[in-house]
């Protein structure tokens, strides 16, 4: 078998995952979906004119001038009715977020006047306009404010509320099952029988990265290197999932049943993908339920996960841009690349040094049984060269999932350096 450039593989199997069905949802509910329908404001936000500040309320004509004085009438608190009209040389004392009312057009702030019974004077100059918030300054009503194909955040939540937006029509996020196939996996250190047993890291690494990424997960658990098991998994899994991942038993060891499951069970396609790690990869269809069959190696898991659930997943949710960011960063080290072809997905991690610039070096060992690099590590290094990549030469790389933002040297707080 040859192998198949990712690309390729991935506008395969992209074709294969029909798309979750929309659902019209609260918006409040609605963290994590993907927009299916384009929202547009039905409020003006601000709703009505109103102070930015706790001041006075009052009409100029030009600017505000040092000395000016006027008569206090009253008080508007926030929430409060503004009808009474404000005349010339008359001031209303006013609260932030109160509305302005007929009459006003300026609010000087409290800190700017002299107060003296029912007379305020001003002590600093203010701007005509100054300190009011305009209605519809921030949003107007009909104005679109998030497209079809964006994943809701909690400022577009908060965003949406405001602008009158009780509910949206979206996708939601896929549940996604998790299985680990094979006869030497434990559920955890206590549960070790013989000493050719390990622990099932996969599944936990699986489980944790779909949270990560704002999915919901079904632990399918442990399945033996048993192929009628392996079938009641997936048939089980495809009930009540909407993808389902499984790990190891995809290469071509005696005992890689998973293709051979899959085919019996639907459609199926096997790849020994163009990527290291991460080579050998299946792909099924369990009664329409997409099956992403990843190789067992820990970090062939993680970056097949990376590489090819996790945008399948984004697509299945509608996601319009769901491929992982990439940004290019200047190698410290040398990074080895694949000889056979093989674009090499190097553990790294990545600072920012003082002048902005990412710097990347490997995390440590680069063995698809190495986890270590990959957990102290923060993205993946794209080398797609066969030599490498040397030294002070740039590289794409793409942020792990869940992984911090790379750090500059500022200690946490103190904020970027101050031009000049
Ligand atoms: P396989 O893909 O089944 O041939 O497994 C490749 C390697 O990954 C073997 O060393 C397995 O023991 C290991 N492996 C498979 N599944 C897991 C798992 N769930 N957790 C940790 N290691 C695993
Ligand atoms: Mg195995």
């Amino acid at each position: 078998m040859d192998l198949v450039p990712l690309e390729e593989a991935k506008g395969e199997i992209r074709a294969r995952c029909r798309p979750l069905p929309e659902v019209r949802v609260q918006t409040t509910q609605s963290l994590g979906c993907v927009l299916a329908e384009e929202v547009r404001a039905r409020l003006n936000v601000p709703r009505f004119d109103n102070s930015a500040m706790d001041g006075y309320a009052l009409r100029v004509s030009g600017r505000l001038g040092v000395g000016d004085a006027f008569r206090t009438t009253g008080c508007i608190l926030a929430g409060a009715g503004a009808e009474e009209v404000v005349a010339d040389g008359e001031a209303v004392r006013i609260m932030t977020g109160a509305p302005v009312p007929p009459g006003a057009n300026t609010v000087i702030p409290m800190e700017r006047v002299r107060v003296d019974g029912d007379r305020v004077e001003v002590l600093e100059p203010v701007a005509l306009g100054a300190n009011v918030r305009k209605a519809g300054e921030d949003v107007r009503a009909g104005e679109p404010l998030a497209e079809v194909g964006e994943r809701v955040n909690s400022r577009l939540v908060a965003l949406l509320m405001a602008a009158g937006v009780e509910e949206v029509v979206v996708r939601r996020p896929p549940v996604v099952g998790v299985v680990s196939g094979g006869d030497e996996l434990a559920a955890s250190s206590a549960d070790l029988r013989g000493p050719s047993q390990i622990v099932d890291s996969n599944r936990p690494l699986i489980c944790a990265l779909l949270t990560e990424a704002g999915f919901s997960t079904r632990d399918l658990g442990i399945v033996p290197d048993d192929e009628s098991a392996m079938v009641r998994v997936l048939r089980r899994g495809a009930e009540s999932c909407d993808a389902i991942v499984t790990t190891g038993g995809v290469s071509v060891g005696d005992r890689d049943l998973v293709p051979r499951v899959l085919a019996e069970l639907g459609d199926a396609w096997s790849y020994r993908l163009a990527i290291k790690p991460g080579k050998p990869f299946a792909f099924g269809l369990v009664d329409g339920t997409p099956v992403f069959a990843l190789a067992g190696n820990p970090v062939s898991a993680l970056v097949a996960f990376e590489l090819i659930v996790l945008p399948m997943l984004g697509s299945m949710m509608g996601l319009a841009d769901p491929e992982p960011p990439r940004v290019v960063a200047v190698s410290e080290e040398r990074l080895p690349g694949s000889e056979d072809g093989r674009t090499h997905y190097v553990r790294c991690a990545v600072d920012v040094d003082g002048d902005g610039v990412l710097r990347v070096r490997p995390a440590g060992g680069q063995g698809s049984h190495q986890l270590k690099p990959a957990a102290w590590g923060n993205v993946l290094a794209v080398v797609n060269r066969p030599e490498g990549v040397e030294a002070g030469e740039k590289v794409e790389v793409m942020p792990l999932t869940g992984a911090p933002w790379p750090q500059s040297g500022l200690r946490k707080g103190e904020g970027a350096p101050r031009p000049g």
